[in-house]
């Protein structure tokens, strides 16, 4: 049945002022100023007082953090020390924790107009080898779109690292696993809604094996890669120091830098990298809420553009984050990027393509992003009707300019999963309930 989503009150595509027209899992038609479909409809919904965005699009997460927010171990430290001590209690992850985990930061998503999502799982405790099948079970129950990345962690501090010895796997493991993964879960078709990328936590994280190894089995299953990087000074200078390379140059050893590679943070790239990793279009997950709670950096978003590298959003682990919110995301990066760009130089708009089209760059997503015939019925709608819009002027700047936080309907594939700010199919007090309990075993 054809679905005409009629008479927005603003809609972020070009020439859609009517609205548009869904059938099945895609948007079949934009409807412009005086127009009507081209094609007989079923059924309308009336959007006149919503602001219609493509569903927006988060690069990077770690979905277990959601039980250890605000986390006092962590408190008063800096990136290193902090992620020691988390690593201490994260150790206690099991697979009933880790689901509760997932399907709150997926809700938590949602609700803030996200349509895919990207975790980075790299925690990988004894018992706990079947995560990234519960991570791709609770995206299927609540219908949101995924990239599920098999993170990995290798070298611990019985090998000189920094990683407790109970979190890290040996590289067979990791290696079999990946494709364990890759084969049972990942569809490089266009529409997919679950697909796997493999994940190393860092260069720096694992045995250079591990490295190669994903980018061959990436290129054999048509998959992404990705990884953090350049997120501190400090990773440089280690990478250096134990090395003898920066970490890009690590990552090019590894035949890692193409096209299929998106990364988190890319902070402290030098020059000659910006152009390197622009030539061919490895992408940036910019996470700016992490990056400001540990004084990173600002990332040069515009430089990367400009030099070819796409930019999208992460929220990142909700231990840095605290949340998970995508329109907050939205309204970080903006902010952050006025901070070293200046206020002429970057508007809502900008924010909200990295938000979009930007982050399904990064996934490798051409089906997604964007509201157009062909695309994806992916669609976060908001209404304008709490305080803290009332006497906006432009309702899509009102978004990010007066931070919007919750959508009022989200459609994923062409069904509603958000109704009326309610998650479809969630009791959301008992969800919450048992997630709280749940963060017990991690104080
Ligand atoms: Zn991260």
């Amino acid at each position: 049945m054809r679905l005409w989503i009629k008479d927005p009150l603003a809609i972020l595509a070009p020439e859609a002022e009517r609205g548009v027209v869904v059938e099945g899992a895609e948007i079949v038609e934009c409807v412009g100023r005086g127009g009507t479909p081209a094609a007989p409809f079923g059924a309308t919904f009336d959007a006149s007082r919503h602001v219609v965005l493509p569903g927006l699009v988060n690069t990077h997460h770690h979905f277990y953090q959601t039980l250890t927010r605000a986390h006092p171990a962590g408190f008063g430290k800096e990136l290193i020390p902090w992620l020691m001590a988390m690593e201490r209690v994260w150790d206690r992850m099991t697979p009933e924790a880790l689901r509760i985990a997932a399907r709150m930061a997926l809700v938590e998503l949602l609700l803030s107009g996200c349509t895919t999502a990207a975790d980075h799982h790299n925690l990988f405790p004894p018992g706990l080898e079947n995560a990234i099948d519960i991570e791709v079970e609770e995206a299927k129950a609540l219908g949101l779109r995924m990239t599920v990345t098999r993170g990995s962690m290798g070298i611990s501090e019985r090998d000189g690292g920094l990683q407790p010895d109970s979190i890290v796997q040996d590289s067979d493991a990791i290696l079999q696993d990946s494709e364990r993964v890759l084969k049972l879960f990942h569809d490089p078709r266009r529409g997919a809604m679950i697909r796997v990328a493999l994940a190393p936590c860092s260069p720096l994280a694992v045995p250079q094996r591990v490295m190669t190894g994903s980018a061959e089995l990436a290129e054999r299953y048509d998959a992404r890669l990705h990884c953090h990087l350049c997120q501190s000074l400090d990773e440089d200078a280690y990478a250096v120091q134990a090395f003898g390379k920066r970490s890009v140059d690590l990552l090019e050893d590894a035949g890692w830098i193409g096209p299929q590679t998106w990364v988190a943070h890319g902070i402290h790239f030098n020059d000659e990298e910006i152009v390197r990793l622009g030539h061919v279009g490895v992408g940036v997950a910019h996470c700016a809420a992490a990056d400001m709670a540990f004084g990173m950096g600002v990332c040069p978003t515009f430089d990367l553009e400009a030099a070819g590298m796409p930019v999208g959003l992460g929220v990142d682990g909700s231990a840095s984050n605290d949340s998970s919110n995508m329109m907050e995301a939205v309204r970080h990066s903006l902010m952050l990027a006025r901070l070293r760009y200046g206020p002429a130089a970057i508007t809502p708009l900008d924010a909200f393509r990295w938000a979009t089209e930007g982050s399904a760059r990064c996934l490798g997503r051409d089906d997604i992003g964007a509201i157009a015939p062909g695309m994806q019925a992916d669609l976060a709608l908001y209404r304008l009707d709490e305080p803290r819009f009332s006497g906006a002027q432009d309702p899509i700047a009102a978004l990010a300019l007066c931070g919007a936080h919750r959508a009022d309907r989200v459609m994923v594939a062409g069904r509603w999963r958000v109704i009326d700010g309610a998650p479809e199919g969630i009791d959301l007090e008992a969800l919450i309930a048992s997630h709280k309990a749940a963060a017990k075993a991690f104080a």
